[in-house]
């Protein structure tokens, strides 16, 4: 068997990561996700021996987790799985530092590896705050609308069911919103350069729908 690809995702909380890497698995194409949010909710009991408490009571407070705790699930998640080097992998909310971007390239080189594709989901701040604040839902049916993007041709009235109630997120205030958006990018800039370093970041527009997303990551990952 040839050694799989070892795969980085870049990009802010609503830009399209998740349903690229739903998109990626389900193609047949051998990728696996690691996607590190979830591996947190499933060891929510694991102890953090660094910081004496576990995973859920720091999350609980806000607090972000050590790098070295991180990689220590990564590894753990590494090693439930068998011929680790034979698969594609792609590592979805993580790497977040450059700590933990240095240790990734040590646990890859420890399979005989190394990141062959960052992938750098680029999407306006303006658009994706519009995206997410203009969002909401019918409360019966559950269809999505956007007040920017894709309004009911009758104002009010849901498209599929005629139903006039709707579902808004509260927390989504703009302002909020922008602060979050600029200490992400203050973060992962350091990540863009450190791929860049290496040859192997790769810009993705993704204010585009999600095929079209998906073709161009496809024809990426074959170059
Ligand atoms: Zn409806």
């Amino acid at each position: 068997m040839k050694n799989g690809k070892w795969i980085v995702l870049l990009g802010v909380p609503g830009c399209g990561k998740g349903t690229q890497c739903e998109l990626l698995k389900n193609s047949n194409l051998d990728f696996k996700v690691i996607c590190v949010g979830d591996v947190l909710r499933s060891n929510n009991s694991m102890l953090i021996p660094q910081l004496g408490k576990t995973v859920s009571e720091i999350l609980g407070r806000g607090i972000l987790l050590p790098d070295e705790a991180i990689i220590d699930l990564v590894k753990s998640e590494l090693s439930k799985m068998s011929n680790v080097k034979n698969h594609n992998l792609i590592f979805d909310g993580f790497p977040r530092t450059i700590g933990q971007a240095e240790a990734l390239t040590k646990v890859a080189s420890d399979f005989n590896q190394k990141i062959s594709y960052a992938l750098s989901f680029d999407i306006p701040d303006d658009l994706l705050i519009k995206r997410i604040t203009g969002r909401y839902s019918c409360k019966n049916c559950g269809k999505i609308y956007n007040d920017y993007f894709f309004k009911p041709e009758k104002e009010g009235v849901c498209d599929i069911c005629g139903s006039s109630e709707f579902n808004r997120r509260k927390d989504d205030n703009e302002n909020s919103l922008s602060v979050r958006l600029g200490e992400y990018h203050s973060k992962t800039q350091p990540l863009i350069d450190f791929y860049k370093n290496q040859g192997v970041i790769y810009s993705i527009n993704a204010d585009r729908n999600a095929s079209d997303i998906h073709n161009e990551i496809l024809s990426i990952l074959k170059s």
